[in-house]
């Protein structure tokens, strides 16, 4: 009686557990992952900008989204920024290229599993809409995400190769650069300050950062 009564207690406390681990698993999936999150320009660089709509405080605001979400799933995350200024050396000559350089220092130098650079578009035609993934082939993890993003995120926009771009070449954490829209497009521009749009933007964004590690887990 007395070890029918253990082993149906154990048998509870097994059931317990197991579900507390699945429930964990669950709402928690990124436990264990380090996200440094990237929102492009900041100070004196404003990036694209419309009249008073300035890339830097969008790309900000969405940055600030995503960290949320991100952390209430899991994750640890690192901002590059976390207000309205950049990261160069002060007094240098090559500011922009002293921003650059610290900001990927600063992830280089973090244990990241990955890294998301948030930025906007802009273009002297008005007609050019839609969020594009970029990525450098640096590494083979950086396509991966950039398919898995581009998909995630539901864009009509393939994914392009950055060639140039010194950042991306400098870090060494798998990553990719997100354009989420076009300032110079009136849908996009009136879609990118409502921050239900961002939210569900972010949303899209962390579905893509999910894929991406379920295949990496996998393969
Ligand atoms: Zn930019």
């Amino acid at each position: 009686m007395r070890n029918s009564f253990h082993i149906l207690f154990l048998f509870l406390l097994m059931i317990c557990t197991f579900s507390f681990l699945k429930a964990n698993g669950e709402e928690m999936p990124l436990v264990g992952k380090t996200i440094y999150l990237d929102a492009g320009h900041g100070g004196i660089d404003s990036g694209a900008t419309y009249k008073d709509i300035l890339e830097k405080d969008i790309n900000l605001s969405i940055v600030k989204i995503l960290a949320s979400k991100l952390e209430n799933m899991g994750a640890t995350v690192y901002l590059t920024r976390y207000g309205d200024y950049d990261v160069s050396n002060i007094g240098v000559y090559h500011r922009k290229r002293s921003d650059l350089y610290n900001r990927a220092k600063m992830i280089n130098e973090s244990n990241a599993d990955i890294y998301l650079s948030i930025h906007l578009n802009a273009t002297n035609s008005s007609t050019w809409s839609g969020a594009q993934v970029f990525y450098d082939d640096i590494c083979s993890e950086n396509l991966l995400l950039a398919q898995t993003m581009k998909e995630a995120m539901g864009t009509k926009r393939d994914i392009s190769e950055i060639t140039t771009m010194y950042f991306n070449k400098q870090v060494k954490v798998p990553g990719v650069l997100i354009e989420a829209g076009f300032l110079s497009n009136s849908h996009d521009r009136y879609l990118l300050q409502k921050e239900s749009y961002q939210e569900e933007l972010s949303d899209k964004i962390i579905q893509g950062i999910l894929t991406y590690f379920e295949h990496r887990n996998y393969t």
